[in-house]
């Protein structure tokens, strides 16, 4: 007997909080307030204290949270920032869009950026390193920090995937100099649309960034600086108050069923083992295994979706042709292109589709 397992079923958790996101729509939609308001102070506040850090902004999307922390921080035209090879497009991108150049570096082998690899790649233009958290895993960074201190950059965190992790105890949001965040519906917290904000414990930065999202305006008429419209609608601060009340049960959950997967498959592929000092949020659950492809199709035939983050890595993309360090060599994201496939993990998965993908990954190698 086949079931069928999505990638992902966003809908599912709209159906488990139903009643309580269509009270929200309601009060919205007649309270007739639909930019800013207290509902986005209200987010604001409860993301800060999330994230362990006196200051946060709720931004349009995660690329734009990237793109105002590095403009907050004065990052533009001829300076370079470190970026690691195996991310989302926007890692990189947001560095470009704000006139300056990416530098990819390696990454370890648990997807996230190698910290010794960040070292051969700093020149006297390197401004920031962009540490993601990939997968819901943080980054080291404790060298990181290290490096960044000793070289005077900027440490900023791409926590796009990974709300509510934490590194030896600390909250991802708060272990940079800044950090950005993603609320699209593909991440562990999500609202109905793109979403993202900024998390910050520098008072300066957080006004800087506050006006900037919202044109430059000091009040309704006088614009100080230049700005850009980078706001999220009321409507899904709303929504993220009330995915925040359920957000350590869906953790919790993520949690479980990667516990489940790697218990279960740990024979017979390598999963992401976790480790002492951090707790993974599981945003992505990327084995290594052999026989990939074959692996994959397998799976597709017996109706269970996978997918890879990411096929392609940034230093090989067609936008990057041309950037000095798409020539160098990548040797550990190399290998984990060819080995890594992403299974279905999200909360609403339900028990019996876990255990088909289990028995299906076993069935495909014993
Ligand atoms: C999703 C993501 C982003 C961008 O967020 P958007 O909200 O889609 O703009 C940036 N970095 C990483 C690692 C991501 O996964």
């Amino acid at each position: 007997m086949t079931m069928s397992v999505p990638f992902v079923a966003l809908n599912r958790q709209y159906l488990a909080l139903k009643d309580e996101l269509d009270a929200t729509f309601q009060e919205i939609a007649a309270g007739g307030q639909y930019v800013m308001g207290p509902q986005v102070e209200a987010f604001e506040r409860d993301l800060a204290a999330l994230c362990g850090v006196p200051y946060c902004l709720t931004v349009a999307n995660g690329t734009d949270a990237l793109k105002l922390c590095l403009s907050a921080l004065g990052i533009g035209p001829g300076d370079e920032v470190i970026v690691p090879v195996n991310s989302f497009i926007a890692s990189a991108g947001a560095v470009i869009e704000v006139g300056a150049t990416p530098k990819f570096c390696d990454v370890l082998h648990d997807f996230n950026i190698d910290p010794e690899d960040v070292a051969n790649r700093i020149t006297s233009a390197t401004k920031a390193i962009i540490a993601v958290h990939l997968t819901g895993r943080p980054a080291e960074m404790q060298p990181l920090r290290k490096l960044s201190d000793r070289h005077n950059l900027f440490l900023i965190e791409d926590a796009a995937q990974a709300v509510g992790a934490t590194y030896n105890n600390e909250p991802v949001g708060s272990l940079g100099d800044m950090a950005a965040f993603s609320l699209h519906p593909l991440k562990n917290l999500f609202v109905l649309g793109d979403g993202g904000f900024v998390t910050l414990k520098c008072r300066h930065l957080y006004e800087q960034i506050k006006k900037r999202r919202n044109h430059g305006l000091i009040d309704r008429n006088i614009c100080g600086d230049w700005g850009i419209n980078s706001r999220l609608d009321t409507i899904h601060c709303a929504i993220g108050l009330v995915k925040l009340k359920h957000f350590e049960k869906i953790t919790g959950r993520f949690r479980h069923i990667a516990n489940r997967y790697s218990t279960m498959l740990d024979s017979v592929v390598e999963v992401p083992a976790e480790q002492e000092h951090t707790r993974e949020v599981f945003h992505n659950f990327v084995i290594k295994c052999d026989n990939r492809d074959a692996l994959a199709e397998f799976l597709g035939q017996q109706g269970i979706e996978t997918k890879m983050h990411y096929p392609v890595l940034l230093c090989d993309q067609p936008a990057a042709t041309g950037l000095s360090s798409s020539g160098l060599d990548f040797p550990m994201a190399r290998e984990i292109n060819q080995k890594q496939l992403s299974l279905p993990i999200y909360p609403e998965l339900t028990d019996d589709e876990i255990d088909y993908v289990i028995s299906k990954v076993l069935e495909f190698y014993i």
